[in-house]
């Protein structure tokens, strides 16, 4: 019999968008012995993450709760419970993540309605307003923080818009959850999409949501209650007249909700785990306190941006857009970034990430989300990058970007 080595992964310095390290005290929760998932305890536990989500979504929206299964399954989750096949459904696409919004809204039976922007940049609002003035959609689905490019679009006028047009907006927040300002409900957001293994370090698997009454009303216009769980004569077990159920099963929201109210009806068996980890990681961000935590994010961009700008390498992008907690740093022509990359995890345990699509080969991408986001990772990455670089054949002032992190950091 074939003995296998026990597991034993290496600690890295993960400067990716994600997914990023996760503080000890959440990777201690999910050790924490399992509850059964209708012992009031634990329902106590997932009340406790429902409040605590509302304060991170900043929102008095009655639900807020976690999907079981990655960022993808919430997007998921909100998109084939809001869009009714030959709904019209406008999507402005700015990187990599919107592309997956309008995919997965024509899987929906969205017919959907594109509107591009080159990547790198991001889109005025009046000209998202003016779209939707003239495309009349049912529903607009748009990315508030693009990874794939590291831009952060400014969404506060665009709810607004869509609240006059009675069409439901959808956003993909789960990059900036926890690291930077998603105002869901200042900004009219009709449902947001979080991510756990981004700003929030918790490791990945489950996708935060919130959403209002007005999407509420349009799920529970949808819904279907599972054949084995009707009562003899229940009322309500079909959808409205003339409207289509919610595709999917898993990923319906109107069954979910039922699970996470005081109801508790059974839908799928909650991953108790993974909402130890959640709460924690909720827990963590709460305590810390949501300004401070923005204001860390902040800091610790300034000090990389000097760095990498000290050592004379590229930002890509327009500065005007930058997402804070994703720098992006075009690869010098003829250098191979696949090999700074594979040499920064060699030797120094450190890992950044490369990009897609148009950008694959062209930039780096350098995370600084949740936990990952510290001084001394700041400092490790680059004065690592820069050997790397140098070792690479690159031309650089050596010491300078340390310097200038320093700089920033003794100011700040
Ligand atoms: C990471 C990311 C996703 C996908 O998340 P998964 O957890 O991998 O499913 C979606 N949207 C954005 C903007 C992201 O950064």
């Amino acid at each position: 019999m074939r003995a296998y080595a026990e597991l034993s992964p290496s600690p890295r310095t993960i400067m990716t968008p994600g997914p990023v390290e996760v503080d000890p005290r959440v990777l201690r929760a999910l050790s924490y012995p399992i509850l059964g998932q209708f012992d009031p305890e634990f329902t106590a536990l997932m009340n406790d993450t429902m409040e605590m989500l509302r304060e991170v979504f900043r929102t008095t929206n009655e639900w807020a709760y976690p999907v079981d299964g990655t960022s993808r399954s919430g997007i998921e989750a909100v998109l084939a419970s809001l869009i009714e096949p030959g709904d019209r459904v406008l999507i402005p696409i700015y990187g990599r993540f919107g592309h997956l919004l309008h995919e997965i809204a024509e899987r929906c039976g969205g017919r959907a309605v594109t509107m591009e922007k080159e990547w790198g940049a991001v889109f005025d609002q009046a000209e998202v307003i003016e779209a939707i003035r003239r495309e009349r959609p049912n529903l607009v689905a748009i990315v508030h923080g693009e990874t794939s490019t590291g831009r952060v679009q400014p969404l506060d006028a665009i709810g607004r818009a869509c609240r006059e047009a009675d069409a439901l907006l959808v956003v993909d927040a789960v990059a900036t959850l926890g690291g930077v300002p998603v105002e869901t409900d200042a900004w009219c957001l009709d449902a947001v999409i979080g991510g756990t293994q981004k700003c929030l370090s918790v490791p990945s698997g489950m996708a935060p949501v919130t959403y209002n009454e007005r999407a509420e009303r349009k799920i529970l216009a949808r819904k279907r209650v599972e054949r084995g769980l009707r009562a003899p004569g229940q009322p309500n077990v079909e959808p409205a007249e003339g409207r289509r159920p919610i595709q999917s099963n898993y990923l319906d929201l109107a069954q979910l909700q039922d699970y996470w109210s005081p109801a508790r009806l059974n839908h799928h068996t909650e991953m108790t785990s993974m909402l130890y980890g959640l709460r924690e990681g909720l827990r963590l961000a709460l305590n810390e306190g949501l300004e401070e935590r923005f204001a860390r994010h902040r800091l610790h961009e300034s000090a990389l941006v000097a760095g990498l700008s000290a050592m004379g390498v590229a930002l890509y992008g327009d500065p005007s857009c930058k997402l804070p907690v994703v720098t992006c740093v075009e690869i010098p022509d003829g250098l191979d970034g696949e090999s700074v990359r594979a040499m920064l995890l060699r030797l120094f345990n450190i890992e950044i990430a490369s990009s897609f699509g148009p950008l694959k080969g062209r930039i780096w991408r350098i995370g600084t989300m949740g936990y990952s986001c510290r001084r001394d990772n700041v400092l490790h990455l680059l004065g690592a990058f820069e050997a790397v670089l140098l070792r690479h054949g690159v031309k650089l002032p050596a010491g300078a970007a340390l310097q200038a992190a320093l700089d920033v950091y003794e100011e700040g």
